[in-house]
This record gives structure tokens, C-alpha cells and sequence, in this order.
């Protein structure tokens, strides 16, 4: 596999006062069309720190990606330094400054002089047309390597990777046209999920993975001429039912999908979570068809008068526990007349632990037509990620519930 070199350019991120969002989206992209990801560097504003730089990406990788620094003032080096990484002058491109130019003719506005500085480019380099910005971009051959310079604002970045640098890779390496299969995990960590596909890969087929909290995604790239039913009834028995969509949306989607598909409703009943089950719910377009509506029921009060939770089972068990879990989501069902009601208890931290009932202890519970099914779960993070798993791992007990034909 050609590999390639992904080169951050500019002082703001070397100063953390920007994230450096181009290389990761770079790298991400140029992997789904089969080339691989040898390393990121960030640099600076020096020139010779960002002429190095240069010479060693381009000796160690057939492919190299700089973003940022083809802006019009002094600190924009890239162009310079690309130059004299390879031996090269600069000199005035026409058809560069004619973009730049046509830029600002094209806005009623009078072009400043710096922006000259923009059109001036290493000799031996061919101009890339930014069509949302000013920069034009280059690309040069230096002995084997191809090095693509873009600019570092990230949509203009985008745009010019799809329009460019993808197409004429695909066709420099004969890279085969791929489709992208993603299937969409909960309830798994994406270590265990990695551990479970080792192996997995063959000739045509590349396997992903993506942490999108609290899912997991894993993604199989494959050469067009291959059937990707097998191969991905292959993936479901070796990770089983954490997969809950193949190519779908976001759980709350699919389950939402789920429960139209069946003409069903669903009510909440949330202690830890707060209102976040139904509010994700909510969020997904024609919920009103499933969604009937829900309660927080923070205190231990509001637990008996929104879903008569009986008070001497919460003295009992505490309002953290199995029975107040079950007793919430019986008694959300019955209150609203919901086909399911989904409840959720819990200690989220960082206070309220307990050696019995530790921190990311949550008791999960759903109310249906034929009995009420309860969860413990123990989630080791830190308070936000206890609540987006809770959610997650909530939607997760309705999915499955719900993901079979009635
Ligand atoms: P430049 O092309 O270096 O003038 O960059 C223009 C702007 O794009 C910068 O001020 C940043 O806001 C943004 N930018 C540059 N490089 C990156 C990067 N690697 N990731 C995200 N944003 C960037
Ligand atoms: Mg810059």
C-alpha cells in the first residue's frame, strides 16, 4: 500500500490556539481509498524547520499532504519552503495570479498587493484551483513523491482534497473504487471489537473502526466486485447482537425505525439521565409517530408521585436498585399507556458512590406487553460518559426488544 505524509503547517497549532482538525480528516479520507497513514507532523512558522520537514516526508513516503501556510503574510512560509526543500526559486505563476485575482474581480474588490505573494510559487510546481477561497494550491513531483500543499482552512482543505488529490491518487496508484459497509456497535469497547475482528481482513476487504461515543463503528471497506452479505453475516457472529444497525443512522434512528415498524410507543421515566433518553428520542425527525412523552424523576418524591414508585421500596433498596428501576418503568408504562416504558437509575459522580453502589452504577429497566426486563450496569468513566452510556445502553435494551419482527 503507498503510504503517505500528513504535514500540519502554522504557529496557531503548535500554540494550541487551533486544533489540528485537517490532518486527522485527511488521513481518514485517504485510508477509505486504500493508501496508508505514515505519520502527522505539526510545524511551525519557521522556514527551516518546515523546509526539513519537507525533505523528510517526501524520502520516507510516495505520498505527501500539507495543509496551511499559502496565506498572503510574512508568516506564510509553505511556498518558500517547499522551494527550497527541492532546490527550486519561486516565481510569479500566472495562472495562479490570475486566480487570485479573478477572486477579487469577481467580489467587486480591489485585490491588496500582498495577495501577489499567494501566486508566488516553487518553479517546477503546477496550481491546484481553490474554488472557495483565495489561496490556490500547488502540487510537485520530487523524485517519486508526489506533495500536494492546500490551504489550512478546513472547507476550502476539504474541498480541494475531493476535487483533487483523491481523484489523481486513484488513478496514480490504480487504487480500486471501494464501497463502505459501516456497521454501527453498541455495548462494546472498540479495543474488544478490534480484538474480535483480528483477522478478518483479505484481499479487497479493509476493516475500520471509529469510536463515535457511545457507539462503535466498524467499517469494512471493500472492492466493488465483492457481496458484502456474507461478509457481514461473518461480522454479526463474531460480535453478536452490539450490532444494531448495518449502513443506519444513530441508535435513536433505528429504534425509533423500529418501533414505527411495529406501531408502537414508548414513554421514560429518568432519574440519573435527566430527560437525555427522551430528549434523544426527540431529536430524531416523526418521533411524535413512537414518542409519548416521559418524566425526570430526579428526587425520590417525583419517583413516587410521576410513577408511584412505592416509598417503602425505595426505603427498602434505595432509590439506585433493581426494584425502584423496574417500578419506575412499570409504573411510566401504565401512567402514559405506552407499549414500553423505559427507566433508567443511577449514581453518575463524581459523588455518591458508595462501596456497594460505586460510581457508573446504573440500574436500567423496560416495561413491555409481556413483563419488565431489568439491566445493572457498571460504567467506568467519569460523570458525562456515565450519562451518554446510560442513554446509549438504554436505547440499547428497547432496540432489543424491539429490533425483531412482532
Ligand atoms: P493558513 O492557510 O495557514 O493561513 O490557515 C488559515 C486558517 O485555517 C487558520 O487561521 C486556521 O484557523 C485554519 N487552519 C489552518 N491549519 C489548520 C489545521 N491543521 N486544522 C484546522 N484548522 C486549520
Ligand atoms: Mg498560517
Amino acid at each position: 500500500m503507498p503510504r503517505f505524509d500528513v504535514i500540519s503547517q502554522g504557529e496557531e497549532l503548535l500554540s494550541g490556539s487551533t486544533v489540528d482538525t485537517n490532518a486527522g480528516w485527511i488521513c481518514h479520507e485517504l485510508a477509505q481509498i486504500g493508501l496508508e497513514p505514515g505519520r502527522i507532523t505539526v510545524v511551525g512558522d519557521v522556514l527551516d524547520d518546515i523546509r526539513a520537514v519537507f525533505v523528510e516526508a517526501a524520502g520516507r513516503s510516495s505520498v505527501v499532504i500539507c495543509t496551511g501556510g499559502l496565506g498572503p503574510t510574512s508568516d506564510d512560509l509553505t511556498s518558500d519552503a517547499a522551494a527550497a526543500a527541492f532546490g527550486q526559486a519561486v516565481a510569479s505563476n500566472p495562472e495562479a495570479l490570475a486566480q487570485v485575482e479573478e477572486r477579487y474581480r469577481s467580489r467587486k474588490r480591489e485585490m491588496p498587493p500582498a495577495n501577489r505573494k499567494q501566486a508566488m510559487l516553487p518553479v517546477r510546481s503546477t496550481v491546484l484551483v481553490n474554488r472557495l477561497g483565495t489561496a490556490p494550491g500547488f502540487r510537485m513531483e520530487e523524485g517519486g513523491t508526489v506533495l500536494y500543499f492546500l490551504p489550512g482552512v478546513p472547507f476550502e482543505m476539504k474541498a480541494m482534497v475531493a476535487e483533487h488529490v483523491i481523484p489523481e491518487l486513484r488513478a496514480r496508484f490504480a487504487l480500486p473504487p471501494r464501497r463502505t459497509v459501516v456497521l454501527r456497535c453498541m455495548g462494546i469497547a472498540e479495543s474488544v471489537a478490534g480484538q474480535k475482528m483480528e483477522g478478518f481482513e483479505r484481499p479487497g476487504v479493509l476493516v475500520g473502526f471509529r469510536a463515535n461515543m457511545p457507539e462503535v463503528h466498524v467499517k469494512l471497506h471493500l472492492s466493488p466486485e465483492l457481496d458484502p452479505a456474507p461478509l457481514i453475516a461473518e461480522v454479526r457472529e463474531r460480535l453478536g447482537g452490539v450490532i444494531f444497525g448495518v449502513d443506519t443512522g444513530p441508535l435513536a434512528e433505528v429504534v425509533g425505525q423500529h418501533l414505527r415498524a411495529r406501531g408502537e410507543t414508548i414513554a421514560t421515566a429518568e432519574s440519573c439521565t435527566a430527560g437525555r433518553i427522551a430528549a434523544a428520542l426527540g431529536a430524531i425527525a416523526g418521533a411524535s409517530d413512537y414518542l409519548l412523552g416521559g418524566a425526570v424523576v430526579y428526587s425520590n418524591a417525583e419517583k413516587v408521585r410521576q410513577c408511584g414508585v412505592d416509598p417503602d421500596v425505595l426505603a427498602a433498596f434505595g432509590a439506585v436498585s433493581e426494584p425502584v428501576a423496574r417500578a419506575l418503568a412499570e409504573g411510566i408504562r401504565t401512567r402514559v399507556g405506552a407499549t414500553w416504558g423505559l427507566a433508567v437509575t443511577g449514581i453518575a459522580g463524581p459523588g455518591g458512590g458508595s462501596p456497594e453502589k460505586p460510581v457508573g452504577t446504573v440500574h436500567l429497566a423496560l416495561a413491555g406487553p409481556s413483563g419488565t426486563t431489568h439491566k445493572r450496569i457498571q460504567l467506568p468513566f467519569e460523570r458525562e460518559r456515565v450519562l451518554l452510556f446510560t442513554v446509549g445502553a438504554a436505547l440499547d435494551l428497547l432496540r432489543r426488544a424491539v429490533d425483531t419482527p412482532t
